[in-house]
């Protein structure tokens, strides 16, 4: 009798295959990690405030001629304009986001976003998310005082824009944007704490704050509410955990970066960063 003796070829073809295995696995997983299905998109966002007809401009008002050329510029770079809905649903479920997706963000919902920018959007198709202060909305002065603020759009026309498929209109909060020259030395720094002021308060101040903001943006919308770009870029940990309890899963910050978002990863949704057109333009 002979001793039963493995087939050595045999053994080799399994060690073959098992490396093989680990090779397709391993390649799967890069993918995953670097780009492809169930992989990461990197997203540019390009912040605007208010749009002047006129030239000049700073960074808060930026001329008409500038918005239609950085448009333009989109336009020849092969730039996809995307909302907030779309990339709740790349992350999210999965869906299709274009390459070179770029999210097109205005920042305290100005008159101008309609008059002057909401055209311009319209001929090129584009998608934009134009984040709204809740008091000023419709208002021409501030907070019901005789001081004159730079016009905001009102309920009606921000449901016109709306509902052309192309606009969203999402929170900027109601009233944690306050203006230091208006509303005092001593005001609240946009949405963060204020001193001495306790944990259990602040969270249900900014709980109630941003459920008038989104109450009112949908009643008036009929859109879902559940993006916010923070006053000033200012934020904080507790800042974001009452957010995302009060279900808003994407916010938005005003320091420069590109962001890469991460399918079936909701947190690479939060705190997105802003680039410059010449930024785009450089690659
Ligand atoms: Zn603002």
């Amino acid at each position: 009798m002979t001793a039963k003796r493995r087939c050595p070829r045999r053994t080799a073809v399994i060690a073959a295959a098992a490396v093989a295995v680990c090779a397709l696995a391993l390649a799967g997983f890069l993918l995953g990690l670097f780009g492809g299905r169930g992989g990461t998109h990197e997203l540019r966002v390009l912040l605007y405030h208010n749009i002047i007809s006129g030239e000049g401009g700073d960074e808060n008002n930026t001329p008409l001629a500038d918005f239609k050329r950085d448009m333009q510029t989109l336009s020849e770079g092969g730039y996809h304009p995307v909302s907030v809905a779309d990339l709740e649903a790349y992350v999210g479920q999965g869906a299709e986001l274009p390459e070179n997706a770029v999210l097109i963000r205005f920042d305290d919902g100005y008159l101008s976003n309609y008059e002057l920018a909401y055209p311009v959007l319209k001929e090129y198709g584009y998608k934009a998310v134009i984040f709204a202060i809740g008091v000023s909305v419709g208002h021409t002065t501030y907070k019901d005082t005789q001081t004159p603020i730079i016009p905001h759009f009102t309920y009606e026309q921000a449901r016109e824009m709306t509902e052309s498929g192309l606009i969203e209109v999402q929170s900027h909060t109601y009233d944690m944007h306050q203006v230091k020259p208006l509303d005092g030395e001593n005001c609240r720094q946009g949405i963060l704490p204020m001193d001495g002021e306790s944990d259990a308060d602040y969270a249900e101040t900014l709980r109630a704050d941003f459920a008038h903001s989104r109450a009112e943006l949908e009643s008036a919308t009929g859109q879902a509410v559940t993006a916010l770009a923070y006053p000033y870029g200012l934020h904080g940990e507790l800042t974001e955990d009452v957010l995302k309890q009060a279900g808003v899963t994407v916010t938005f910050i005003i320091e420069k970066g590109v962001n890469t978002l991460t399918e079936g990863v909701p947190q690479s949704l939060y705190n997105l960063k802003v680039s410059t057109v010449g930024s785009l333009a450089q690659g």
